[in-house]
């Protein structure tokens, strides 16, 4: 089958897209990274290249920094994945014994931690397949686009421009519709391009069931997890009507009282931007080493701005997230801080 609207998607990588078809040619053992608190595209563009390499008779790994969502494990490889702070020597050696390295859904170093000093001493030629803004210059291929929706879409159109798309199984089909589904919050936002909905039906054609996708990464939820988002929303979101903001803050001992496994606030800062009038909305989460900081916006808000500037972050203009380092009380001092500040940021509309 081939797939033309795909190849004139890409074209203007088809030189990078040579050099690429010749170093997967060439590789046996293939490795493939994304990004540390992997989601469902870092994860799923990962195992979606991990199907496709394989079904081409090659060694494919995955490995990530850090553990990914219990929600993701369903995904068809999940348990093949290699966690580097679980299982150093396996993971050092898929990076050091690697012919070839992709490198998804991330734009530079620091977004796998601990993974990259290791990353970056491998021999192997390092592939980038990515859609943040401003990717550093650590790979040898930069296949980047920032106006994609999700990596998993991209790199769709990557694998079909290299004639792959026969190679595509149900399951690596599976991976890949569930990595643009999460990126677009199953196609609520960033969901205007039509050849979204153009790869959707080839993925389909594939024999994948969205129904079950739907459930699977967006209606299940634990009993802790209920439990958490209720507490959170009923008790810790405060809103700033003129300033269109919101906060939610989450300490470790109310992580604990409720029980918090990693995902359990996947979206909960996406809440408050429901109610009308917000504009942004942000939510931090007291880690062991620092407070996580999530922050979503609607139209042209630019959330990775205020995140690269005072979270040591960044992201997507909709969509930012970062690290603080400090206590609970100085990153809600900072929030506060630049509420009248970010006052400009938005137009009236909303
Ligand atoms: P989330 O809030 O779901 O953790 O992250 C949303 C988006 O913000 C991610 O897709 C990523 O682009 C960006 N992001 C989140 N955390 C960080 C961070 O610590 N550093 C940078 N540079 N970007 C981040
Ligand atoms: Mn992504």
């Amino acid at each position: 089958m081939s797939i033309s609207f795909a190849l004139c998607a890409l074209t203007a990588w088809i030189e990078d897209l040579n050099r690429l078809q010749a170093l997967i040619a060439n590789s046996d053992r293939i490795t493939i990274t994304a990004h540390m608190s992997p989601d469902g595209d870092a994860v799923g563009s990962s195992l979606g290249l991990m199907h496709v390499i394989k079904s081409m008779g090659k060694d494919a790994k995955v490995v990530v920094p850090d553990d990914f969502s219990k929600q993701l494990s369903f995904l068809p490889g999940a348990d093949s994945i290699i966690i580097f702070c679980r299982n150093l020597n396996k993971a050092k050696e898929a990076l050091s014994e690697a012919d070839l390295i992709f490198c998804l859904d991330y734009n530079d170093t620091p977004r796998i931690d601990r993974m990259a000093p290791d990353l970056i001493e491998a021999k192997a030629p390092k592939v980038l397949i990515d859609h943040h803004i401003d990717p550093a210059n650590f790979c040898d291929i930069l296949i980047s686009y920032p106006e994609k929706s999700s990596t998993s879409m991209l790199l769709f159109q990557v694998i079909s421009q290299l004639g792959l798309y026969d190679m595509l199984s149900k399951d690596a089909a599976t991976c890949l519709l569930a990595g643009m589904m999460t990126d677009t919050g199953n196609f609520s936002y960033n969901a205007n391009d039509p050849e979204i909905y153009e790869i959707v039906a080839l993925l389909l054609r594939k024999g994948v069931d969205r129904n079950y996708l739907s459930r699977m990464l967006f209606n299940i939820f634990s009993e802790s997890c209920l439990r958490i988002n209720g507490y959170a929303l009923a008790k810790k979101m405060q809103i700033w009507k003129n300033e269109k903001a919101a906060l939610i803050t989450l300490t470790r001992d109310e992580l604990n009282r409720f029980h918090y496994s990693k995902g359990d606030t996947e979206g909960l800062v996406n809440k408050p931007l429901s109610i009308p009038g917000i504009v942004y909305s942000v939510f931090l989460r007291e880690e062991e080493r620092y407070i996580k900081v999530s922050m979503r916006s609607l139209g042209d808000f630019p959330c990775n701005e205020i995140c690269a500037k005072y979270f040591n972050g960044g992201g997507h203009t909709n969509a930012a997230g970062g690290e603080f380092f400090g206590s609970m009380e100085q990153a809600v001092m900072v929030f506060k801080s630049i509420l009248p500040e970010n006052k400009r940021l938005y137009t009236d509309r909303h």
